[in-house]
This record gives C-alpha cells, sequence and structure tokens, in this order.
C-alpha cells in the first residue's frame, strides 16, 4: 500500500465530509452546533477504514469520532443554535462556547491546582506529578491528536483556549525534575498525543531520558491513540522508522518501554495496516497495554471488551485499564452508572481467559486517586460497593478495601457516600491519610505538599 498522507477534518470543514451529505439535515445542523462548542477534527483514515457509514449514527466509531446532540444539555444546545441560524458573529460565538466550557468542568480531579510540580521554586506546568512513582510530562509538540475522541477528558486541551492548557517543550526541566525525584521511575507521555510528534523532537526527549543519572527511570511509557487511528505512523509516515529506532533505542539502554495504547472498540484494531503497525512496534522491544474507558454509545456490553481483550491477546498487546467515564466535558452522553459499569466488566472477565484478566476497573481516576469497583455485596443486611485504591496520592491507601453505600444511580465518586454508618472514607480523615514517608530513597522536601 503507498503512503497515505493524514488529511484532517476540523469544525469548519464537517460540511465537505462526503459521506455526511446522506444524513439528515437536522442532524447535520446538530454536529455544526456541538462542533462550535466541543473539539472536533477526523481523519481521512478513520473515516473510510474505521466507520460503518451503513450504521451511522449507531456506529461506534462514528459515535466515538462526530458530534453528537445529546453532548450539550438542551439549554445549551439551543443557545448555540439559535446563534448559528441567526449568523452570528465568531466572536459572539466564541464567547459562548467559552461560558459553556466553564459548565463542563474542565479540570476534573483536581488536575490543575494539585498535580503541578515544583522545580527550585518555579512551577512547571507541562508536568503532572500526581502519584509517587510516576510523572506526566505533556510535550509541547503533542498537543493535538490524530483525531479527536468526543468522550475526550483532556478536551480544554483542543479547544484554543491558553488558559486552559497545560504544555511544556523544556527538556531541562524535565531531566532536572527527575534528578531530583529518585522516588520517580515511570515517566508517561502523554496529550493529546505524543505520537503526532515528528519522530525528531521524540528522540531528543527520549535520549535526554537515557542519560546515567536518570538511572532510577526505569519506565518509559507513550499514551496514545495514534495506534488506531493514524497507524501509518508506524508504518508509512516519512519518520516512522526513526520513531521506532528511538522506541529501540531506549529499549537496548534497559528501559521498559510501554505503549500505553488507547483503544474503545475492537473494530479498531481490525485493519491490515492496524496489525503491521502492532508488529512494527512489537519488534523494538516496546510492549503495547491497552486501556479505555467504558462509554455508553460505544462500548457498553460486556461483549465488546471481551472480544477486545481477546482480540489484544492474540495480537501481544496487554489489557491494561478499563476506566469509568470522567466528569467532565460531554459526561453527560456517555456515562453509566457505576453498577453497570461494574457489570459489564464482570460479565466480560468471566468470558475471557486469565491472559485478558490483567485489564483492571471498572476505575474511577478521582482526585484522590485511582478507585476501583471490586464488586456489589451485602454485608450485615448492608448492601454496599466494595472499592479499592489502585492508585492514590496518599501510597499508604494503595490496596486498602473500603465501602461506599450502594447507589444505582451513581455515576461517580462523589455521587457515593461511606457505608455502615461512618461519617467519612479513607482518604477523607486527614490524620489517617497522612503518609509518613519511611522509604529512604524519598527526599522529603521534594516531595509535593499532599504526601508529606
Ligand atoms: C493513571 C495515572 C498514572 C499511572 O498510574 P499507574 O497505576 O502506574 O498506571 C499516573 N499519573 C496519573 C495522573 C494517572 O492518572
Ligand atoms: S486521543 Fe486521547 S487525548 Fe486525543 S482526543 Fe482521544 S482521548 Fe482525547
Amino acid at each position: 500500500m503507498g503512503t497515505q498522507s493524514l488529511k484532517i477534518f476540523a469544525e469548519s470543514k464537517i460540511d465537505s465530509i462526503p459521506q455526511l451529505q446522506t444524513l439528515p439535515e437536522e442532524q447535520r445542523f446538530a454536529m455544526r452546533v456541538v462542533s462550535r462548542v466541543l473539539p472536533f477534527r477526523v481523519n481521512q483514515y478513520v473515516i473510510d477504514e474505521l466507520i460503518d457509514w451503513s450504521r451511522v449514527p449507531e456506529d461506534p466509531i462514528f459515535q466515538l469520532t462526530f458530534p453528537q446532540k445529546g453532548m450539550l444539555s438542551d439549554a445549551n444546545f439551543d443557545h448555540m443554535a439559535s446563534l448559528l441560524r441567526r449568523e452570528a458573529s465568531k466572536a459572539e460565538i466564541k464567547a459562548a462556547a467559552r461560558e459553556i466550557h466553564t459548565q463542563l468542568n474542565p479540570h476534573p480531579a483536581g488536575q490543575k491546582k494539585n498535580n503541578v510540580p515544583m522545580l527550585a521554586g518555579t512551577p512547571l506546568p507541562g508536568m503532572q506529578h500526581k502519584y509517587r512513582e510516576t510523572l506526566l510530562f505533556f510535550p509541547v509538540q503533542g498537543q493535538s491528536c490524530h483525531s479527536y475522541c468526543t468522550f475526550c477528558f483532556r478536551w480544554p486541551q483542543f479547544v484554543g483556549n491558553k488558559s486552559l492548557r497545560f504544555a511544556s517543550s523544556d527538556t531541562d526541566q524535565l531531566t532536572g525534575y527527575l534528578a531530583q525525584h529518585p522516588e520517580i521511575t515511570d515517566l508517561l507521555f502523554t496529550g493529546g498525543d505524543p505520537m503526532v510528534m515528528k519522530a525528531h523532537s521524540f528522540a531528543g526527549y527520549i535520549d535526554a531520558l537515557l542519560r546515567p543519572e536518570l538511572e532510577h527511570l526505569r519506565n518509559i511509557r507513550i499514551g496514545s491513540k495514534s495506534l488506531t487511528f493514524w497507524p501509518q505512523r508506524f508504518v508509512t509516515d516519512p519518520d516512522a522508522d526513526d520513531m521506532l529506532r528511538a522506541f529501540e533505542r531506549a529499549v537496548q539502554a534497559g528501559k521498559h518501554v510501554a505503549f500505553m495504547a488507547h483503544v474503545n472498540h475492537w473494530r479498531e484494531l481490525d485493519t491490515d495496516i492496524c496489525r503491521q503497525a502492532i508488529a512494527r512496534i512489537r519488534n523494538t522491544g516496546a510492549v503495547i497495554r491497552s486501556q479505555a474507558p467504558l462509554l455508553r454509545h460505544i462500548n457498553d456490553d460486556a461483549k465488546i471488551w471481551s472480544k477486545m481483550w481477546r482480540e489484544q491477546v492474540k495480537l501481544g498487546i496487554v489489557p491494561y485499564y478499563m476506566f469509568v467515564q470522567r466528569d467532565t466535558g460531554a459526561r453527560r452522553y456517555f456515562e453509566l452508572p457505576l453498577t453497570r459499569c461494574y457489570d459489564i466488566y464482570r460479565d466480560a472477565i468471566q468470558q475471557v481467559s486469565g491472559l485478558s484478566r490483567t485489564a483492571r476497573g471498572p476505575s474511577m481516576s478521582a482526585d484522590p486517586g485511582k478507585i476501583e469497583i471490586q464488586g456489589v455485596t451485602e454485608i450485615a443486611g448492608e448492601k454496599v460497593f466494595v472499592l479499592r485504591f489502585i492508585q492514590a496520592r496518599n501510597p499508604k491507601l494503595v490496596q486498602q478495601p473500603f465501602f461506599a453505600k450502594y447507589d444505582e444511580h451513581a455515576t461517580w465518586l462523589k455521587h457515593l457516600r461511606p457505608a455502615f454508618g461512618q461519617d467519612h472514607f479513607p482518604f477523607e480523615l486527614p490524620d489517617e491519610t497522612e503518609a509518613t514517608n519511611d522509604s529512604a530513597t524519598n527526599d522529603a522536601d521534594q516531595i509535593p505538599a499532599e504526601w508529606n
């Protein structure tokens, strides 16, 4: 197959996508309205190879990439629709969009204020250090994606409002911070999508991370949707080989390179070029792991997950996380009750062999940490959710079971109340949540306040 170039349609071009011409005008108008508020971007590969146009609008990949009316509240939708109908000015439309953004919880889980690391008294806004052993890095060249997902929790990165964004281009700040933090074993490149970067930019970061003084950094993770939204990145793009060589150098220098592939539906893995990309990435010695949120309209069916995990194991991909849709952006359209999330996870896990049961979840990435719903049961006559932290700001909470009153409507942590007449969860009591830093490798002065 020849080289396909990355042809992208953004919101102003939504009307020029040929396949949309067959849809009713009302639906096309609704897409225009929503795309004025939430990011829209789709490439030719997703349109031609992944979406099944005979099944639109129900097609899961269409739902994953094209704006849907239910993503906005009726009031917000009607407001934006009336502006478009009367051909309001660009400035007026933009101002209305910004006003709606503020209602959509742009920075869930306290990301912006609670996780920003400091180096020599300066905040480093292009990084997040929430969990002791893992640093998130947002390279400035990687703050868009090959296509945008409708459910995306990083949507403020893409709506052109700089005050809602974080990004960094500074290799010295990154390596300086890592050098001062021997407790960090994992660096996670994230975005946006770090794989939209040119290979030479990415290689620059990688080579800096391989310096001898950063020996404590064992694992380099790359969070990316490119494996399924633009597999050409690893096969036919002009710098595909250079990108793979950067992975290979890191592996050969002794790092574990984990390609954290975001895959929402098995259909995304079902093309020849995606299979080639998987093989080429695995040939570098990198391990591909997969994660995705559970979403209404896209993958809210145990059969989709069990088939996806089986397929991934067959292709050499390790299932890693099933997430609960976060409380941000178009949440209203995609969210599911926690009890339903748990049922889907349990049913999917029951249908696969142990090699697929490496997927943990359903997990909520909330302010105190990643909380997994382990089950629904009855203890001493009370129906409860059994919960545990998979990851926590306070490392001492990890893996400890705790309980919440069963609630059939709850969709997020904030809806839950402690069970058994308790008045707080373990992460809410200052005395007990205090971590003592007894690890000899921790430099207490360097650890963000919430761990001290
Ligand atoms: C999920 C996540 C990580 C990685 O956690 P692991 O459990 O090690 O995969 C790191 N930082 C943040 C902010 C996260 O949400
Ligand atoms: S690829 Fe990831 S960051 Fe980009 S739009 Fe999708 S979910 Fe968001």
